[in-house]
Formats: C-alpha cells, structure tokens, sequence
C-alpha cells in the first residue's frame, strides 16, 4: 500500500499512526497517510529555524524567481497534479485543474513580492527626521487546511507566506493529503531552500502541537468553524497571529427582474458543482416574491435532471463523489432532516447509485422547497449536492436572510436593476458578494475572507490582506545629526537644552 509520507528536512517519518485514503470513485482505501507526532513537528521546525534567516536575507527579487520557476513546473505537471488531487478529493478532472489554476494565481501574485514589500517612507517628518516603516517576516508560520481545495488554498497560504520570507509548514488534510506533497516536492525543484516549504500530515495532535509550539508566530487555518474557532482561541491564546476562515452558508437572491436561465445555469454549477463541497457554493435560492418563485422552481426541475454524476475522470460529468462514507452520511441525514422539520423535498438524491461504482460515495442532487429560517437544515453548512429554496416576500426580507445567518462568507443577487444591486451590496452582512456573479471568489491580487463565523481573525487570505498577516511592520525614525556642527544648540539660541528635549516626547510638526 502507498505511503504518503511528511515533507521534512532529512526524514521519513513513517511509523506510528497513520489513516486511510480513500478513492472515493470506488469507496476503497488507496493509500495511508502517516500522522505525524510532536517529534516531527520539532525536525520540522528545527529545519525550518535553520533555514529561515538565510531565505529572509535573501533579496526579494530572487525569493520570487522561485515563485516564477514554481509556477512553470506546475504548470507543466498540471494533468498529474490534476489526476491525483481528483482520485483523493473526488471532484472532476476540470474542477481539479481549477483548484490548482486558482492556486496558482496566488503564486502570479506573489511573483511580485519585491513591489508590495518596498514599504513607506517620509523625508522630513520633523527637523533632520526621516520615517521609514518595512515589513519583515514573521518567522515561521504554519497553514492548516481543509480537504476541499488541497491545491488552492495550501498556496493561499504558502506562496505569500515564503515570498514574504518567512519558512512555512503546511498540514494538509488528512483526506486528501498527495497533492499538497506533491507541491512541497515541487516547490523544492524551483530552487526553494530546504526547510521553507515542509508538510506535515497529521490529524487533531499534529493542529495541537502546532498551536502550542513556541517557535511558530503565526497560523492560518481553513475549515469548518467550530475547528476555526476552537484554532483561533488557542493560537492567540499561545500568543500567535491567527486567522482562521470556516463554515459557509451562502445565498443567492433571485429578483423579479433576474434573466431566469442564466440564473439557472448559474444555480446548477454553483449549487451542485464539486458535489457543494466548497465554502464559496450556493446551497441557499432565495427567489423574492411567489411569481419568482414559482417560475425559478418550474425552471429548475429539468436542469436538475439534467446532471449527470459521475466518476470524477468522466469528462461529461457535472460531479463526482463526496470525500468518505461518513460525509455521504451525514449529508443524507441533513436531508432527512429537513423532510422532518417539514421542507418538501422535491427532488431526493438519496441512496442514488452508480453503476459499476455501487461502493463509491455519491450522493444525487436533492431540492428542498419552502425552507423556512427556523430550520436547523437551514442554520447549518451541509456541504453536499443539496439545494435550499427560502422564498422571501420583498426585497428587504432577502437583505436579512443571509445578513442574519451565523455565516458571512459569500453572497450572490441576481437582477438587472442597477439600483437594487447597488443597495444590496451595501446593505448585506456578509463577507463576499457577487452581482450577477454566482461566485463571488475574489481574484489573487484582491483578498479572500467571509464575516460572522465565516472568519476569526480580522485579516483576509492572499492580495495586500495576505502579505500584512505574514508581515511585521517595523517602523524606523531616524535623525542623522551633521557631525561637522557639534555645537551646542538649545539654551544659547533660545531653544530648549539637549538635556531637557530628551524627557520630552517630541513633537516633529
Ligand atoms: P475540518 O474543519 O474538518 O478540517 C480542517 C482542518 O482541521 C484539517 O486539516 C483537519 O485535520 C483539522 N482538524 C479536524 N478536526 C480537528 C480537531 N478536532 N482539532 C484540530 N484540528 C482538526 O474541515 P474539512 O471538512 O476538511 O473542510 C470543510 C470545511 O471547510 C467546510 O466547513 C467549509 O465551509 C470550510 N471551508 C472554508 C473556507 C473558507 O475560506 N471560509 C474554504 C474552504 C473550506
């Protein structure tokens, strides 16, 4: 069996506990994954220690040829990095190519590190006074991801975090662990120092001995928001800078005036693609008034028989399989729920089958009507092929669904009403918002984050957000005093003496 080892300076560190990895086409273990110790944190971190300082003194034009060099190579491994992430992660192979390209972008981003690092500076903030502030790295920081996007967001993360100078440990899912090795691998192969850009695979112990470890000073975490938030807190307890992005419900508001077929197009990708197992998918339709309603749901019955699940290498197939049994389950269960608390389930994507693949984790594309706000099927991230219709009455009771919802990530509104968008945007308590755009997910030189209890922590992933959290800023105010004048100023001139300027806080205006 395959052994998806650490990414470590100088070891294997197989041995001890390991977990499975499943193909979930086929519901078989393909793979096991070592769960690393403390031990193995401390090499890491030692590797990381020794080789951090060198990496920062590197001149940041160089650090970001790496980035360039880095680029190159995934680019041209991108049909096998494509093919490994959909055989652990289920989705298909044009969505894993899209987790990777999205990644990737945030590399483009921070191939010009050298710009956004060059910092600020005042000639002549007071007499003879120049102000300058830099941002230096952090030091060592370390990322912990979810399995939903292994190449994406490991390089949210690791790309801006090494530009800036710091070394990176990364702890990847369990899940799906081969393709956030496989980037370290490549990373190595661009020209990155060893002991920049390690992994260590692990589960709850491996996320405990990185919260407490000393030498770590900052942590950015993506998952689910009782893990962010249970992350946050003890991170920031241990005294580090953490932002820990979680869970998502998000909506999509239907206007009377919204083209309806694009709406839908848009609905069945955004609801349904990647089996809703992304933070950014839109699992709430809410349709603002009965006609809408009524019209909406007419329109979206055939588009939804018209998806086709499949294995996630059938290139005609909308979607593949959920991550494991357990998480088929659990969305099973939410739908069961839902049929409880009294939603009608239009369509039911249970115990769906496909052929040839009965042992495979897939789950059908179910529809529930006439959710309603109460709903614990409502309140909570299913995180499936689930699609929720809430109808609202107006305009104004849409604004307060998702702004009153414990989640904040993304939102979407559909109209052609300049007006209404406008006013929506500005009104709506939530992180991201698309207008006319399902997905609202920013590109790299912008920032990604959500509100609520999407995000604990009060910076975003990637653009400016990004390169602040990996940074310190130093600020630095000097006075070079000319040395051919060494007279004595202050009392002969009027002035205060040198003596008493020193127990005064100056004042440069
Ligand atoms: P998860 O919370 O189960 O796991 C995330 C990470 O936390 C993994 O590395 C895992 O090993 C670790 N972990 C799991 N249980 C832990 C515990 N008890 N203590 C310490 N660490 C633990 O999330 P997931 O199922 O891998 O990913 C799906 C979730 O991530 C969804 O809720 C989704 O909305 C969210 N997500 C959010 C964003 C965002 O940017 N807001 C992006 C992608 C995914």
């Amino acid at each position: 069996m395959r052994v998806i080892d650490h990414h470590i300076v100088g070891t294997g560190g197989a041995g001890g506990r390991s977990s499975d990895v499943f193909d979930p086409n086929t519901g078989k273990v393909q793979a096991r994954v070592t769960l690393g110790t403390q031990a193995d944190l401390d090499r890491a971190v030692a590797a990381a220690q020794a080789a951090q300082p060198g990496w920062a003194a590197t001149n940041p034009q160089r650090r970001a040829r790496v980035m360039f060099a880095f680029k190159a190579l995934v680019e041209a491994n991108m049909d096998e990095l494509a093919h490994l992430l959909s055989s652990e992660h289920g989705k298909v192979i044009a969505d894993a190519k899209g987790d990777i390209q999205r990644g990737l972008e945030v590399v483009e981003f921070a191939c010009g590190i050298p710009h956004v690092l060059k910092g600020e500076y005042t000639q002549g903030a007071g007499p003879g006074i120049d102000v300058y502030s830099t941002r230096q790295p952090i030091g060592i920081g370390a990322g912990i991801t979810p399995f939903n996007f292994p190449a994406m967001i490991p390089l949210w993360m690791g790309a801006v975090a090494t530009a800036c100078g710091n070394a990176f440990i990364l702890k990847p899912s369990e899940r799906d662990p081969s393709v956030p090795v496989r980037l370290a691998e490549l990373m190595r192969e661009a020209g990155m120092p060893e002991g920049i850009f390690q992994v260590v695979n692990g589960d709850k112990e491996m996320v405990d001995a990185i919260l407490d470890h000393p030498a770590i000073g900052a942590i950015s975490f993506v998952g689910s928001s009782d893990i962010a938030h249970y992350v946050y807190n003890r991170g920031v307890a241990a005294g580090k800078r953490v932002q820990a992005m979680g869970g998502a419900k998000n909506h999509g508001i239907v206007m009377p005036d919204a083209d309806l077929d694009q709406v839908v197009a848009d609905l069945s990708g955004a609801a349904f693609g990647s089996a809703g197992e992304r933070c950014m998918a839109l699992p709430v339709v809410v349709p603002v008034g009965e006609k809408t309603a009524v019209a909406l749901r007419e329109k979206l019955l055939p588009a939804i028989e018209a998806l086709r699940v499949g294995v996630s290498t059938d290139a005609e197939a909308h979607y593949g399989p959920v991550i494991n049994a357990a998480h088929k389950a659990r969305v099973e269960q939410w739908i069961q729920t839902g049929v409880d608390e009294g939603a009608e389930l239009v369509v039911d994507g249970r115990g769906f089958k496909l052929q040839g693949h009965e042992d495979g984790f897939f789950v059908g594309p179910s529809l529930f009507d006439h959710v309603t706000p109460d709903m614990q099927s409502y309140k909570e991230e299913i995180f499936g092929p689930v699609l929720q219709i809430v109808r609202a009455k107006d305009f104004d009771e849409a604004v307060r669904l998702p702004s009153q919802h414990q989640y904040g990530n993304g939102v979407a509104i559909f109209t052609r009403n300049g007006h209404a968008a406008r006013e929506f945007a500005a009104r709506v308590n939530v992180g991201m918002v698309g207008i006319n755009v399902p997905i609202p997910v920013p590109v790299a030189y912008h920032t990604f984050g959500g509100w609520k209890r999407s995000a604990f922590g009060d910076t975003n992933q990637h653009g400016m957000e990004g390169v602040k959290f990996w940074t310190k800023v130093k600020t630095i105010t000097q006075r070079w005093p000319d040395g051919s004048a060494d007279l004595p100023r202050g009392s002969e001139d009027g002035g205060p003496s040198r003596i008493q300027d020193a127990f005064v806080i100056p004042t440069m205006g």
